[in-house]
């Protein structure tokens, strides 16, 4: 792994990415408990947008937890002092397009910046500032959930409620992982369910 053999002071951006149920902050964490065993000084945000749990930690779906500050901007991280080695984000991806620049900045400085967050939405698509994220990191991982319908690796978080609105926090009840299969499946389904639905409203 890219930097976890990086032992000088050297900045760097890692982002950690998948569907949700995937690990990702999991392993955000583990990586942040490793720079923590080996003294480093670290910080860690979140937007605070996301505040299922608790307004003062990252808490990951198995309660392994490690205390991070909710900011409103990503620009808030560049405020870091100098004896800051480390920084990790979780929830990156409802961040502001600055989040890419604020990462930038703050590897520039020296900093080793590790960013834990959604790929892409419930639609598939790439999400918010994380493409652009991956795009400047040193070192990308995705990270895979277990298809609930065939137990094949997962990289789609399909929505099971009818909302459109793109944040709609929750868990198992609102959101299943899905591998490529079986999410083009579902949606399928519902386009179908959908123009059924119309045609009823025509009669
Ligand atoms: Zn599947």
């Amino acid at each position: 792994m890219y930097a976890e053999n990086n032992t000088k002071k050297r900045g760097c951006i890692e982002v950690v990415c998948g569907s949700m149920f995937s690990g990702k902050t999991e392993e955000l964490i583990r990586r942040l408990r490793r720079a923590q065993f080996a003294n480093q000084v670290i910080a860690i945000f979140k937007p605070s947008v996301d505040n299922r749990y608790s307004d003062v930690e990252v808490v990951s779906h198995d309660s392994h937890s490690i205390t991070s500050k909710p900011i409103k901007d990503a620009a808030e991280m560049l405020k870091v002092g100098p004896e800051v080695q480390v920084v990790g984000i979780d929830e990156a991806q409802f961040f502001g397009e600055n989040l890419a620049a604020v990462c930038q900045a703050l590897a520039n400085r020296g900093v080793r910046v590790i960013a834990a967050g959604l790929d892409t939405d419930y639609l598939g698509k790439p999400f918010g500032p994380i493409p652009a994220l991956m795009a400047i990191a040193e070192d990308v991982q995705k990270v895979h959930a277990i298809c609930v319908k065939c137990g094949g690796l997962a990289n789609h978080s399909h929505r099971l409620s009818k909302s459109r609105k793109l944040v709609v926090l929750g868990e198992k009840d609102i959101y299943e992982p899905l591998c490529r299969e079986c999410y083009n499946a579902a949606r399928a389904r519902e386009e179908q369910e959908k123009h059924s639905l119309r045609l009823f409203d025509d009669q």
